[in-house]
């Protein structure tokens, strides 16, 4: 039994990270979150920050094995139960509002029904949390302008058909 959160089974580059590897960042192998790092510098606080949240790691990794249909008829429930035990309740399963990526209508979306869009939702909350968060050491020059919230939507436009249809501002609902 192992927390390997890929099929690949490649470890990221980042020492000590618990992530999986899924993209090659020049030449070494690299976990997504890595893979977002502004800058060498903020690799050993990424790392620090995913190994302070590897439960919600090891959740997204044992999505893996979860079919649709068994998502919304039970498991769902479970995830639940793991997010409360761990204290991120805010990390439940639930109706979350998001915004239409061309009509820009607020749309309902029910995450008890689609795996997939919880998924994204931790991935983006660790996104958040261990990438976005990291203060840089200091200041780039070449980094000029306000980038776009990166988000798993924005990694993957085309293989996911959720952040297709959605945009990425995902509100809780409460
Ligand atoms: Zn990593």
């Amino acid at each position: 039994m192992t927390d390997t959160t890929e099929t690949s089974g490649y470890a990221c580059s980042a020492y000590g990270c618990p992530a999986a590897a899924s993209r090659k960042t020049g030449a070494d192998w690299v976990c997504m979150y890595h893979g977002l790092a502004q800058s060498a510098g903020a690799w050993q606080k990424i790392t620090n920050r995913l190994n302070l949240r590897k439960a919600i790691l090891n959740a997204i990794a044992r999505t893996a094995a979860i079919g649709p249909y068994d998502w919304a008829k039970t498991r769902h429930i479970g995830a639940a139960e793991a997010m409360r035990k761990i204290g991120r309740e805010d990390l439940a399963p639930r109706i979350v509002t998001r915004v239409h990526a061309v009509y820009g209508i607020q749309v309902q979306r029910d995450e008890r029904d689609y795996l997939a869009l919880w998924v994204e939702r931790l991935q983006n909350t660790l996104i958040a949390e261990c990438v976005d968060a990291v203060p840089e050491p200091q200041q780039d020059e070449t980094r000029t302008g306000e980038a776009e919230p990166r988000t798993v939507g924005n990694l993957f436009p085309s293989t996911a058909s959720v952040a297709a249809f959605v945009s990425d501002d995902v509100e809780v609902h409460a």
